[in-house]
This record gives structure tokens, sequence and C-alpha cells, in this order.
């Protein structure tokens, strides 16, 4: 049995209750193969049981009393799952369906995602089982106290960076700062990111995540001689990550014509196209709803309950925005047999199932990995400590030009890396390939800890 299998065989034995956590590990480690497999010095220092294995995991509860005072026990989470390049850096993730597997696999994917950008920032993702959608201000911030109450013992700028994630946006990041802020006593600005604009936070924050996909996918097309303009995009999700996208889509010349929520789809076959159409996205968001249906009603277009888009409309380009798991094998299916779209590039963390990813990819559908797409945000977000840390604060200019330059050295770095261990053109191979070696060089280098 090779390294990778005994490795694999042995994690699944050990967190067998894990399937989101065991899902990317699987994904990862089977693409590795041309690495460590052909070199002795991985297995001996146990590179690949260390890499999944997060050195520490927090799990505490989180008590609130809502506005009727009703007291309410939820369970919050950090995982520091690899800091041998840098401070553990990872958002919060705030929905319902938050436990220890998502924020494992969350932890997981963030450490090679981190890597990719070329920054100095380890891996780490926390989160709460907690729904903010349908709270008043005031439950939000008492639950995002009582979160930071626990949480303050385990970041700071040296140790582990936390930022927004699902259900955690510029809101919640203010109340958290408020009461770290207070708990310790200090300025310490760079413990968190995507802070306002008014107390330490980057500009070009809130796009980055959207606006740096769609530098990946511009950077990508040019190396296959085509462009982004004239492409018919189909979008799922309808927050901050589908906002950017569809807003620099349009200005790249290409049309989001989909959108999604938990109700169902929305097709606007005109396109997202229009600043009134594009910022609605974030009414929608803002007014805690969370139905894409509003979007159906107020611009006249379809609207599918209880359905995703995938291949139900035509489009050149899938690139979904919301969730893990959001396209499974009868989705990537129904893609193959509508027969218009060529590129499924991932925004969202793992939105396509391992059996999926294999059916498209086999199908000749080129796909691009969520952990290089999606890269921008914590750029972005390592830009702000780098502000912070400086004091200064830099113009919107400087930080879209730093992370467009971050985002297609990517594309080119999951590129060449594909072509180096003999797998050209699969770019989601090519990314586990760089970001695993940047990782594992500092392990080396560090000794068995
Ligand atoms: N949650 C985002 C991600 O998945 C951003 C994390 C950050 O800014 O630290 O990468």
């Amino acid at each position: 049995m090779s390294y990778v299998d005994r490795v694999l065989e042995a994690t699944k034995a050990k967190n067998a209750n894990e399937p989101e956590f065991l899902q990317t590990v699987e994904e990862v480690l089977n693409s590795l193969r041309p690495i460590v497999d052909n070199d002795p010095k991985y297995e001996e220092h146990a590179i690949l049981e260390r890499m999944v294995e997060p050195e520490r995991v927090h799990e505490f509860r989180v008590p609130w009393v809502d506005d009727n005072g009703k007291v309410h026990i939820n369970r919050g989470y950090r995982v520091h799952f690899n800091s041998a390049i840098g401070p553990y850096k990872g958002g919060l993730r705030f929905a319902p369906n938050v436990n220890l597997s998502i924020v494992k696999f969350l932890g997981f994917e963030q450490t090679f995602k981190n890597s990719l950008t070329g920054l100095p920032i380890g891996g780490g993702k926390g989160g709460s089982d907690f729904d903010p959608n349908g709270k008043s201000d005031a439950e939000v911030m008492r639950f995002c106290q009582s979160f930071m109450t626990e949480l303050y013992r385990y970041i700071g700028i040296d140790v582990d960076c936390p930022a927004g994630d699902i259900g955690v946006g510029g809101r919640e990041i203010g109340y958290l700062y408020g009461q770290y802020k207070r708990i310790t006593g200090k300025y310490e600005a760079g413990a968190l990111s995507g802070k306002g604009l008014s107390y330490g936070g980057s500009v070009g924050r809130p796009e980055a995540t959207g606006y740096g996909a769609v530098y990946y996918a511009d950077e990508y097309f040019k190396s296959i001689g085509q462009t982004l303009e004239g492409k018919t995009v189909g979008v799922s999700g309808f927050g901050n990550v589908a906002w950017g996208v569809c807003k620099k889509l349009a200005a790249f010349g290409a049309k989001a014509v989909t959108l999604s929520g938990p109700d169902g789809y929305i097709y606007d076959k005109d396109g997202i196209i229009t600043d009134e159409k594009i910022n609605y996205l974030l009414e929608m968001r803002a007014s805690g709803r969370n139905l894409v249906k509003d979007y159906a009603d107020k611009f006249g277009c379809e609207f599918v309950a209880g359905e995703k888009p995938w291949g139900r409309v035509k489009a050149d380009i899938y690139m979904p925005c919301a969730m893990q798991n959001d396209i499974r094998i009868e989705d990537a299916k129904r893609i193959v047999e509508e027969g218009t779209a060529k590129d499924l590039i991932e925004v969202a963390n793992m939105p396509t199932t391992n059996e999926a990813m294999e059916y498209l990819q086999k199908q000749g559908i080129v796909m691009q990995a969520s952990k290089a797409v999606n890269a921008g945000g914590v750029a972005c977000s390592s830009l702000e400590m780098s502000q912070n840390a400086e004091h200064l604060s830099w113009t919107l200019e400087e930080v879209d030009d730093k992370i467009q330059h971050i985002m297609r050295g990517i594309f080119h770095n999951c590129k060449d890396a594909a072509e180096k261990y003999g797998c050209p053109g699969n770019y989601v191979a090519g990314a586990n390939l760089a970001g695993f070696q940047k990782v594992a060089d500092a392990m080396l280098a560090q000794g068995i800890v």
C-alpha cells in the first residue's frame, strides 16, 4: 500500500464521523501522490499524518440571551490547523449546519489556500451553529460578545487572526472586535480582519473574494486564448461572494444569469449586470430573510423553487458561490447533458462533491479549485494585517493591484505545478500540489513539531 493510501485509511478510521473533513482530505491527498510517493522524506517525517491532524481544536459553549429574555446555548469552534508558514488565519462561519467536521474541512482547505497566496499565513477556521438570519442587531451583538469572551484566549496578531465567512460580515466583525478590545485592553487591530474602514479595515476587503475569483478566471481564459467578454455565467448563492463575482464579471463584459438561495434559484437571462440589480443582493442579504425569490419579485424574472441552476439554464461557465457540496453527481450529469458549459470555476469552499468532480473532469469540463480561486479574500485580510502592522491605510488602487497580482500568480502556480508533476491541465491537482509544497518545506525545516 502506498504512503498516501495508508494515511487515508488511518485518517478515515480515526475521523469516521467527519464526512466533510474526510472528503477534502481524500481529494487533496490523492492529488499529492506525484510528490509524496516519489520521495521517502515525506513519510520519514510523517508530513501527511501531521497535516491531517490539527495542531489543536477549541470547542466551547456560547450562552446568550435573546430579546425576550430566553437563554440559548450554541457551540463555538476554533481549529488551529497548521502554523508552519504563519499565524493561523481563516474565517468564522455562523450557520446552523456548522459542526466540527465542517470547521475541520474548512481549516484543512485554508492551510493550502493561504499557502497559495504566497503570504505568511497559516491555516485556521472557526465558527458556530448560530444562525444570524432573523436575529435582531442586539441579539447578534450579544451572541458575538459571548463568543469572543471565550475566543479571545486563543487569538492574537502573532497567534491566530480570524475574519468573516458565511454569516459573519462587517457587523459581526465589529461586535467581535469591540469585545476583543474591551477584554484585552489593547488596540490590537491585526487580531481580526474584515474590520470597518473607520477602525483599521482595508479598502477592498468586502469585494476581494469575488473580484479575486474573476481575476483568476480572467487569467485562466487568457492562458487558453479566450476572454471573459460575452460569456454567460451560472452563479449560485447571493451573499457577499456572489455579489463581488457578479460585479466584476459585469466589468469584464461577462454576465451572471443565475443566483440561488435555500428557497431555489432565479434565472435572469438579461444578466445581473446593472448596479441596481447587483446592489440589490446586498439588500437581500441585509434583510435577513435569506430568500432569493425576492430578486425575481423585484426584477420580474424566473424563479424556480427548490432547485439549483446546474444544467437547468444555458451557461458557458458555472461559478458556485454558496456552500460546500452544492454540486452533486446528479447536478454534474445534468450540466454535461445540457452541454453548453465548458468550465466550472469553484468559488465557495468545496462546492463540488468528489464524485461530481471526477465525473465532470472525465467528461472534459475544466475545473478550477476553490482553494485557489477564492484566495482573494484571505489575501486581502493579510494585506489588512500588513496595514495594521505599519499603522497605515493603503489606497484602493494599491490593494486592488496587489490582489490582481496575487490572483494571477496563483493561477500560474496551479498551472505550472500541474505541468511539473505530470498532470497538465488539471488545475485542481495543481492547486493542491503548489499549496502543499510550501507548507511541507516549512514543516520539514522546523523538525518534528
Ligand atoms: N473565510 C474566508 C476564506 O474562506 C476569508 C478568511 C480570512 O479573511 O481570513 O478564505
